[in-house]
């Protein structure tokens, strides 16, 4: 027995050496606490909102602006809210950007410091993860309040009964053994700050303060300017501290109503201040919601106590007996002062919510609560979240509407948040199965339904959507889902996309406010990815638009959910960026061949034909011939410049040469050749040239359908080597630019050529 006993002695002597909670908890004297102020003066100088600002940016990484120039911008960026939504919840919440960007806008005033007489309201539709949402942005706030950088501290007073003279008060002792018995004092948890039984034989009396003072209140309000004033080494901060409306708190708080009038009595009784201070301990501030510490959650089926006002008969006693008076120190205070410097939240305004709802009024517009005659001051953050067929369940709280601030949590609005959606639940494998882009147009489908089919802002900004027709749809739903998505889409004609000023960027980003409350549901949309996905996911073939659109016809009757025209447009979008790739793909861009032959025609063109002249720009010996002028016009001009319309051009080139490019930018300005603007603009105009016509000579060749279709067989040897080498390159550059696998490269490929995508486009 012995070795045994010994053994586990040991294992639990090791487990409580690393248990450190209990350290943790360990109070800091009142100049140990100083200290710590002057050392992280931005920690300690925090209320909850100031903390819940900081608490959300740490979990919140900002990604890179896709714009980073852009002057119109309205910093409507890409955040990365994975940590703070996702990791580590049991179930995760996915924000789309317009949820981030506008959840972020509101919780700047957070820390801007306009007093937060206010009540958040989290609306959203059935399904669109609202509760999920605040459970676990709460989770997050606890796990945040345990870390060094999100701790806070509250008032603990120390009462040293031996200091206070007596604390053996006989009558005192006897109620309390009395009381051991009768009272049930479970209102709150096992970290009650209430001594235990044996505390009546201890040195000292225990008693945090149930409001969760900052123990910085408890320096008179007259002397905390100059206190603070020598105390705070970083000037900086210290600026800030005065002069910045967010710290107004910390001059203008009074302590609670507890700890203001034990602090009266002891300085009563003691007549010195520093013994006062001496009793005066902070602790860490440990949120915990299970147990009702700091954040409270009430569901709509929890009951509402009748009772407001939370007495300790128990500590009542031992106060009275230490300070031997019954009167001095009433131990009252109101259920909300559990929340003061915390969170107060609601699930659903109905049920016993609604009564609970309308009780806050007194309380947020005044800040202060009564609890029998005393003035008990809450500050704390207060959310809810509703349905909005539950706003009639507020109605008649109209009073208080204007301290009533709506953050909107629609259906996701941004087609890359939606495929997240399905990937966590189908697996990041599923992107595999679809060929480039289906799966976001799948998703844009889904979108197409959620929105408003008429937008005013998008009207206002573009009267004409007719010139699009053939990449959008003429409510113009997908460039606003691009838009949502933070992308400018390329297809934008150079006027539009000037005009697109920041004010109407902030009005069309205002609209989605107003959008996701309709259309398919959160669930509908994964019932049916799921079904769409068992129907067509197959092993060899990837999932193509065709199969999209069959899919959805069934849903695309007048009046349904999706926009009737929607659906052709975006095939129409699909077609023409196919093709842009396509193209891009088979272009093959030598900047240097191009660069040499434009400063080489630069140069030719001031000598007679039959002449050999060595090019001072490229060190190339030039035999200038008619076939040396074509072969670059042709290039420049298009195939089909007649042999006239490419000799004027040529004298022209050559009077702008001599007169502008080689006598004003070259030789008095300096520039090299390739900084001219005629180098520049026939340069653009040679690329332009090659890549529109890229396709031409291939879609005649029957060769090239064929080679595209063997490619990677063993049939692919058989072709010539000019159409191995194209087709192998188009291969490749689908692969790495856009992601195509050897699979879906053919297949996009065979579907351009097939369709005769290019002749479709042609005009454009
Ligand atoms: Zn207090």
């Amino acid at each position: 027995m012995q070795p045994e006993m010994e053994n586990g002695r040991r294992a639990v002597d090791q487990l409580c050496a690393k248990i450190q909670e209990r350290g943790r908890r360990t109070p800091f004297s009142f100049p140990e606490y100083i200290a710590l102020t002057a050392k992280f003066p931005e920690r300690i100088f925090r209320n909850i909102f100031q903390m819940f600002y900081d608490m959300i940016h740490s979990y919140i990484d900002v990604g890179v602006d896709e714009y980073p120039d852009d002057p119109e911008s309205i910093n409507y960026v890409p955040y990365d809210s994975s940590r703070l939504f996702e990791q580590g919840t049991d179930r995760p919440f996915f924000g789309d950007r317009l949820f981030v960007n506008r959840l972020l806008g509101h919780i700047s005033s957070f820390r801007r410091g306009i007093r937060q007489n206010r009540i958040y309201i989290f609306e959203g539709p059935h399904g669109c993860g609202k509760s999920t949402f605040l459970n676990n942005v709460l989770m997050k706030f606890e796990k945040y309040a345990e870390t060094e950088e999100g701790s806070s501290f509250e008032t603990v007073w120390r009462l040293n009964r031996k200091l206070l003279g007596n604390g053996t008060d006989p009558t005192a002792k006897y109620l309390v053994e009395q009381l051991r018995n009768i009272v049930n004092h479970s209102t709150r948890g096992e970290q009650d700050p209430a001594p235990g039984p044996s505390a009546a034989g201890k040195e000292h009396l225990e008693i945090a303060c149930p409001s969760h003072d900052n123990p910085l209140l408890l320096i008179p309000k007259t002397y905390r300017r100059d206190f603070f004033d020598e105390l705070i080494p970083n000037k900086d901060f210290k600026h800030k501290l005065f002069s910045h409306k967010q710290y107004e708190w910390v001059f203008k708080d009074s302590p609670c109503t507890i700890c203001q009038s034990l602090y009266n009595a002891l300085l009563d009784i003691l007549d010195s201040p520093s013994k006062v201070f001496e009793m005066i301990y902070a602790r860490r501030y440990l949120f915990n919601r299970r147990l009702g510490i700091g954040i409270s959650v009430f569901n709509p089926g929890d009951r509402i106590h009748r009772m407001h006002a939370v007495s300790d008969d128990h500590i009542q006693n031992h106060l009275n007996a230490i300070l031997m008076d019954g009167n001095r120190v009433k131990y009252l205070y109101s259920r909300y002062a559990n929340t003061n410097n915390g969170i107060y939240a609601i699930m659903d305004i109905k049920g016993h919510n609604k009564e609970r709802f309308a009780n806050l009024h007194g309380i947020i517009s005044e800040g202060v609560h009564k609890v029998d005659c005393i003035e008990e001051n809450v500050n704390s953050l207060f959310f809810a979240v509703m349905n909005p067929e539950d706003r009639e369940n507020i109605s008649d709280t109209q009073s208080f509407t204007d301290r009533i601030t709506y953050v909107k949590i629609p259906y996701v609005l941004d087609f890359n948040t939606e495929i997240k959606i399905y990937k966590n639940i189908f697996g990041n494998q599923i992107r595999k199965y679809f060929l480039p882009m289906v799966l976001e147009n799948f998703a844009k489908i889904i979108i197409s339904s959620r929105l408003n089919p008429q937008s005013a802002a998008m009207a206002e900004w573009i009267p004409d959507p007719g010139q699009y027709r053939i990449y959008c749809d003429r409510n113009l739903l997908l460039l606003k889902m691009d838009i949502y998505a933070g992308i400018i889409p390329s297809w934008l004609s150079e006027e539009d996309r000037k005009n697109f000023t920041a004010k109407r960027r902030r009005r069309i980003i205002a609209e989605s406010e107003s959008e996701g409350d309709r259309g398919f549901t959160g669930r509908d949309s994964i019932r049916m990815f799921n079904e769409f996905f068992q129907a067509y996911s197959k092993k060899d073939k990837p999932i193509t638009m065709a199969m999209l659109n069959l899919y959805f016809k069934k849903h695309c009757c007048a009046g349904g959910p999706i926009p009737e025209d929607f659906p052709d447009a975006l095939s129409g979008l699909y077609d023409y960026t196919v093709l842009q790739e396509v193209k891009e793909s088979l272009y093959y861009y030598n900047e240097d061949h191009i660069s040499r032959q434009i400063q080489n025609y630069l140069f030719a063109v001031n000598f007679e034909i039959g002449q050999t002249q060595k090019c001072h720009y490229t060190n190339d010996e030039l035999k200038i011939t008619e076939e040396l002028f074509e072969t670059i016009e042709q290039k420049v001009l298009g195939h089909r410049s007649t042999r006239d319309k490419r000799k004027a051009f040529r004298k022209e080139v050559q009077n702008i040469y001599a007169s502008k490019t080689l006598a004003q930018e070259i030789l008095i300005e300096g520039k090299s050749v390739c900084e001219t603007h005629l180098y520049q603009s026939l340069y653009d105009r040679y690329v332009h040239n090659l890549k529109e016509n890229v396709l031409d000579p291939f879609l005649k060749n029957d060769n090239f359908r064929s080679g595209v279709k063997d490619y990677a067989t063993e049939s692919f040897k058989t072709y010539d080597k000019r159409i191995r080498e194209d087709v192998a390159l188009l291969m490749r550059n689908l692969n790495t630019r856009y992601g195509y696998s050897e699979n879906s490269a053919k297949e996009v490929c065979l579907y351009v050529i097939d369709n005769d995508l290019a002749k479709k486009f042609a005009e454009h």
